[in-house]
């Protein structure tokens, strides 16, 4: 059996939790992995036990208001990426179950349109308050499934909560438009109306915010929805979904089904009734969806894989950039489209700014997401580490150089050291496709043009960061960066207001603001004519 050294108490409390700690100091400091696990998954229950009592811990799927399973009574285990406890099981479902489900967003749909923009607010702004009421279960629900640490998702159920206010604020201004006619005898008018049924396809990195970004804003519009949280995250989704119940949005307007991905999404490709399809996740995926739209020609949002720069010019505030760099790099372990990939540092600034980046990136705690302190949790799984390695193999055959971290943690399969790469240059697969972990690669340049087409020179323009002092200078490189969304002198950069999207093959559509609900409306042009003159 493999031994496992717990050095430091500091170490053994962040890992263990103090009162665990306390009982497990009393023990010879040497114990088996399995003594461990044993410790280290008792977190998990108590909160897992916790959510359960609060009643948001589903296990089935939510169709027309129903809770049901597959079927066929087939499961799909939802595993602890900190641990890789089973926590729940949850059904595995099809075809079938998912057009059950659009049929049931269809029913609902005359209903709920129906209903003024005022009325839907309210039940909107009702699920809201029952998110934030439920934040600390929902937080925990978050770590549990998606390994995130607890205070980054409790940001996360606010970020997610926003939505739902926002779109609920919105519900109430969906204004049309009067045109003047070029005839005297006629008027023209504008109406904005739903668009109908919506599939909604999410990812596993933010289980609760991708959803609400998405439904909040087709619910405010008008429109129902049949969603498919990711199979390695969906019980946060059941959870935000037992929350709409209680806070009055009728049966059948918000559905949730999973299992089969590919069968769950060819079913919503080929359903004449699901006029909409948003998706939050990789490009290939998107691709595909946006080939099977093709044939029922569904209206499309895509928010697809990015691979963000980040510029420090010498001209930067250091500190300043740090932190930016810092927080949108390593922020949920480097698991967000978002998140940097590459960092390109001015040669005037290179040396101290590699420096103070790799002492803050050394502070970070890394660990089971429950524990108190962790600032680096698990990646989501295996195939998620193993993906960080074939990047690291490939840049460091390429001549990168490690200079911090750089390889699998010792907490465990899933863990990922906190690394900073130098050397590295453009033919590396890092500067090419987003590494999805903890893995910062800083890239040295002279001038501002050479930057700007390095930065461009990517097939995804998601997003993209720099940090200078120069006013002139960050008008002309916020303009000719080829991304759809910029932070400057700030790396993190979501928020419920502002349009999110990108460019290039990041994607079609605007998430959140005042644009967002336009991707869940069709404009109607009424032509009023033989209108009489005095
Ligand atoms: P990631 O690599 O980040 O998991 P994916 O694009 O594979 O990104 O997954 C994003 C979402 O798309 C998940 O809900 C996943 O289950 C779903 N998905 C994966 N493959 C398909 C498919 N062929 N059709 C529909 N949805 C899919």
């Amino acid at each position: 059996m493999q031994l496992v050294h717990l050095h430091s108490t500091g170490r053994l409390e962040n890992m263990l939790g103090s009162s665990l700690c306390r009982i497990l100091r009393r023990r010879p400091l040497k114990v088996t992995r399995c003594q461990v696990q044993e410790f280290t998954t008792s977190p998990q229950k108590i909160a897992i036990s916790k959510v359960k009592e609060a009643g948001l811990l589903h296990s089935k799927a939510l169709i027309g208001g129903k809770w049901l399973g597959a079927n066929d009574g087939r499961t799909l285990p939802v595993h602890s990426p900190a641990t890789g406890e089973v926590l729940v099981e949850v059904p595995y479902m099809g075809e079938v179950e998912t057009n059950s489900a659009i049929n049931e967003a269809s029913k609902a749909f005359a209903g709920w349109r129906a209903l003024t923009g005022s009325e839907r607010s309210k039940l909107l702004r009702n699920w809201y308050d029952l998110l934030i009421a439920n934040k600390e279960h929902l937080g925990h629900l978050i770590t549990l499934e998606q390994g995130k640490p607890l205070t980054e998702a409790l940001g996360e159920v606010v970020y997610g909560s926003n939505f739902v206010e926002f779109f609920a604020e919105e519900a109430k201004r969906i204004y049309g438009d009067i045109i003047p006619a070029p005839f005297s005898d006629r008027r023209i008018v504008v109406l904005k109306q739903p668009v109908g049924v919506v599939g909604a396809i999410t990812p596993w990195n933010f289980p609760l915010a991708m959803i609400t970004r998405k439904v909040a804003a087709a619910f405010a519009a008008g429109c129902t929805a049949v969603v498919k949280p990711s199979e390695l995250t969906p019980l946060t989704a059941l959870a935000a979904a037992e929350l709409a119940c209680q806070a009055g949005i009728p049966p059948g307007v918000l559905n949730v089904v999973m299992g089969d991905a590919p069968r769950i999404g060819d079913a919503l490709m080929a359903s004449n009734e699901v006029r909409k399809i948003t998706f939050t996740g990789s490009t290939a995926v998107g691709k595909k969806l946006m080939a099977g739209a093709a044939g029922t020609v569904k209206k499309l949002s895509l928010e697809l894989g990015g691979n963000a720069p980040c510029i420090i010019f010498d001209d930067a505030d250091i500190d300043v950039a740090v932190k930016g760099t810092l927080a949108s790099k390593f922020r949920n372990s480097g698991q967000t489209c978002v998140s940097v990939n590459r960092i390109f540092v001015q040669a005037g600034i290179y040396d101290k700014f590699s420096d103070a980046f790799a002492t803050a990136v050394k502070s970070l705690e890394v660990g089971n997401g429950l524990h108190k302190g962790v600032a680096q949790g698990p990646l989501i799984n295996e195939a998620a580490v193993e993906k960080v390695e074939r990047h690291l193999e490939d840049a460091l055959s390429k001549g990168a150089k490690v200079l911090l971290g750089g390889k699998k943690h010792s907490l465990g399969s899933t863990f990922y050291e906190p690394t900073v790469l130098t050397d590295t240059s453009t033919d590396m697969i890092i500067f090419r496709e987003e590494v999805f972990g903890p893995v910062a690669p800083l890239i040295k340049f002279k001038t501002e043009e050479d930057v700007i087409q390095m930065a461009n020179d990517t097939l995804f323009g998601l997003a993209a960061y720099f940090f200078t002092q120069n006013l002139s200078r960050a008008w002309r490189v916020a303009e000719a960066l080829e991304f759809g969304m910029v932070g400057i002198n700030e790396g993190i950069i979501s928020t419920e207001v502002a349009p999110f999207g990108g460019v290039k093959q990041s994607g079609l559509g605007r998430e959140g603001s005042k644009y967002g609900i336009d991707e869940y409306l069709e404009v109607k042009y009424l032509c009023m004519g033989s209108i009489k003159s005095f």
